[in-house]
């Protein structure tokens, strides 16, 4: 089981490398975070220890439960999942320093009226529904440039870059029609110089798509089942609102 893991990750390491070869990226550019929905502290810590640094969770819950556990264990933690305006007052407690999935402007501020209370900054990027699929969360492309305008108002939120769930397909082109959408749409920012909008990162690619991910651009791969194996749960009950 441990080796498993180990032996994924090296597998996971390897394409990423080769996907930067191929795509004439210094492999330095593109960072792995480890998507850890569902899989345990102790499971976690067998990547730390090989090394990994990056975990992220989707659930506050999750990420309480496995709080104390993982602290003996140097990582960052980032956010990716849903976040409910009722869950900020949480989410801060744990030691979370980037939001990617803020997607609408009422829960950037409360999180910046909670973070001004508390005399913290955070990074967030902000999430973008690539895809037009309703059981993603983020916000529609057309609508990025105005929500972003108005998140750096708010000087506690620090924004970074752009991320997406890219589409679930075959398809490798629609897959990469989504990532190209996201790098267009940092592209677009980056032409409007807004002060206090940094969009170095694009998050995008997961365990199935990261090599297209890494081709169009991507800074931050997300790999959850390629490095832990098979989810009991199913994605829909951390990505469609109706379940969640
Ligand atoms: C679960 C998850 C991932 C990782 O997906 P895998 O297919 O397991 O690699 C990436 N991003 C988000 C937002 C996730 O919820």
């Amino acid at each position: 089981m441990n080796d498993q893991i180990i032996d994924n990750l090296n597998s996971i390491l390897e394409r990423i490398s080769n996907a930067c070869i191929s795509s004439n990226r210094n492999p330095a550019e593109v960072r792995l975070l480890l998507a850890t929905k569902t899989v345990s502290a102790d499971r976690i810590k067998i990547a730390l220890r090989a090394g990994q640094t990056l975990i992220a969770e989707n659930k506050v819950q999750e990420l309480k439960e496995k709080y104390d556990s993982l602290l003996d264990t140097p990582h960052t933690n980032h956010f990716i999942g849903h976040l409910q305006s009722n869950k900020i007052k949480d989410i801060l407690k744990y030691g979370v320093t980037c939001i990617q999935s803020i997607d609408r402007l009422e829960l950037a501020e409360k999180l910046h009226q909670r973070l001004s209370a508390e005399k913290k900054k955070i990074d967030v990027l902000i999430q973008v529904n690539t895809s037009d699929e309703e059981s993603k969360f983020g916000v529609h492309p057309d609508n990025v440039i105005d929500l972003i305008k108005e998140i750096s108002k708010f000087e506690t939120l620090k924004i970074k870059g752009l991320m997406t769930i890219g589409l679930f397909s075959a398809e490798t082109e629609k897959v990469r029609a989504c990532f190209r959408l996201l790098k267009n749409i940092q592209q677009q920012v980056l032409a409007l110089s807004m002060p206090d909008v940094e969009m170095n990162e694009l998050s995008m690619g997961m365990s199935g798509d990261l090599e297209t991910a890494i081709e169009e651009g991507a800074t931050i791969v997300r790999v959850g089942t390629a490095i832990f194996g098979q989810r009991n749960r199913p994605d829909s009950y951390y990505w469609n609102e109706n379940l969640s």
